[in-house]
């Protein structure tokens, strides 16, 4: 029986994982869990589950938590805050651990749990945009595992040669061919972009996914979030990084070699097959979805990425190019501008604009450990808000 830690375990893939460990109640156990304030959802997991710690981000959610497990589920240990997100990540009986926090917030505790070696199914591709450098470092002096649960970035696991980690020169890999679908928008004109809301901007054409990353689907950040974490986790410079759009979202990406090959991971758009596969790699367990039915897609499409409509794409190619802290500049930026979008405060078009802002105001920002880092994810956040007050 393997031990697992799911932080972020009410979202999207925190549910689908859990999905996946149920259906092998022989391999698995669920030791520990996280959340932000969804006290009632992370309720129901503790009854479903029966995991022995959890965390909650905050203390007023921990006692309302602590309040509905009293009764037959006093066994189950509750702590909150930093060091509660951290301890569940760090549990000595949890050897594997799914990183599903959304956005910058999931760094420290999956930081924490690179520092113990442990084997990490990574959705939280921020915690790369924010520190990859940092977080490579730490895995190779840990000895940590890291394995990608973004879908494309698994799929490029899946094609790419075992000993990939000797350099792509040496390997023979030529470029990275990441898939995108292009978001709920790909055939909207600039002029109709103007005055999309957020209810259409997370109504994701493929994918049903937690708010923050259907917005970013939608500006198409989330690919240039990708390409940042495809250069860490590979070792590919921007420039073998190829963004290309395909909206069935059938093949998850592909990896081109020098003679002319290119391999890629086909399936249907369900996160449980990257989760499977990371789970129980180099193995294979069952995961729940239905195999693919090639007859019933009949046609895969594939376009240039429009860097003009999706200005987003080209601030990500830019931050990566520039290093530093740049990119986690530009995820500060952007964690900002889509919350503003998605509370009514920042018209769509504007994000990519916001976010350019920021960027601007920070140039040529280097950052080599992790208090500058955070220091400068802060004060990319203060001005992003004080642009908003101001009108953008
Ligand atoms: P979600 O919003 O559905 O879930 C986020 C989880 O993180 C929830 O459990 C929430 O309680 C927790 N959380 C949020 N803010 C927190 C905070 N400040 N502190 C502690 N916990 C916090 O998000 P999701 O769609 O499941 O995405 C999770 C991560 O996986 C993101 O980084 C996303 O980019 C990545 N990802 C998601 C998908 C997908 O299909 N949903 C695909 C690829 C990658
Ligand atoms: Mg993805």
């Amino acid at each position: 029986m393997i031990g697992v830690a799911v932080l972020g375990a009410t979202g999207s893939i925190g549910l689908s994982t859990l999905d996946v460990l149920a259906r092998h109640p022989d391999k698995y156990r669920v030791v520990s869990l996280t959340a932000n304030r969804d006290v009632a959802g992370m309720a129901r997991l503790c009854r479903q589950h029966r995991p022995d710690l959890v965390a909650m981000a905050d203390a007023a959610s921990a006692e309302a938590l602590r309040r509905e497990l009293a009764g037959d589920l006093q066994g189950i240990e509750v702590m909150q805050g930093e060091a509660g997100l951290a301890a569940a990540a760090v549990h000595p009986d949890a050897p594997y651990v799914m990183a599903a926090i959304v956005g910058a917030a999931g760094l420290l505790p999956t930081l924490a749990a690179v520092r113990e070696g442990k084997r990490i199914l990574l959705a939280n591709k921020e915690s790369l945009v924010v520190a990859g450098q940092l977080f490579m470092d730490a895995v190779r002096r840990h000895d940590a595992e890291v394995l990608p649960i973004d879908s494309e970035h698994n799929a490029i696991f899946q094609s790419m040669p075992a000993d990939f980690g000797r350099g792509l020169d040496r390997v023979g890999v030529r470029r990275i061919l990441l898939t995108a679908s292009g978001g709920p928008f790909r055939n909207r004109s600039l002029a109709e972009l103007q005055h999309v809301t957020p209810e259409e901007a997370c109504a994701h054409p493929n994918w049903d996914m937690g708010r923050k990353i259907s917005v970013d689907s939608a500006t198409m950040m989330n690919k240039g979030l990708e390409v940042i974490e495809a250069r860490w986790l590979f070792d590919a410079t921007p420039d073998r990084i190829q963004v290309v759009v395909h909206p069935q979202s059938v093949i998850h990406s592909m990896v081109e070699y020098v003679d002319g090959s290119v391999l890629a991971q086909l399936g249907n758009p369900d996160m449980r097959t990257p989760i499977a596969h990371a789970l129980a790699w180099p193995e294979r367990i069952e995961s729940g979805v239905a195999g693919l039915d090639l007859f019933a897609i009949a046609q895969l499409d594939f376009e240039a990425p429009d860097f003009d409509r999706f200005p987003c794409l080209r601030l990500a190619y830019q931050a990566v190019e520039q290093g530093g802290a740049a990119p986690a500049i530009l995820n500060a930026a952007n964690e900002v501008a889509v919350a503003a979008f998605l509370d009514g405060r920042l018209p769509f078009v504007r994000i990519p604009q916001l976010i350019d802002k920021v960027l601007q105001a920070m140039p040529g920002t280097l950052a080599d450990d992790l208090d500058t880092l955070l220091a400068l994810d802060a004060e990319a956040r203060r001005l992003a808000e004080q642009s908003l007050g101001n009108g953008v």
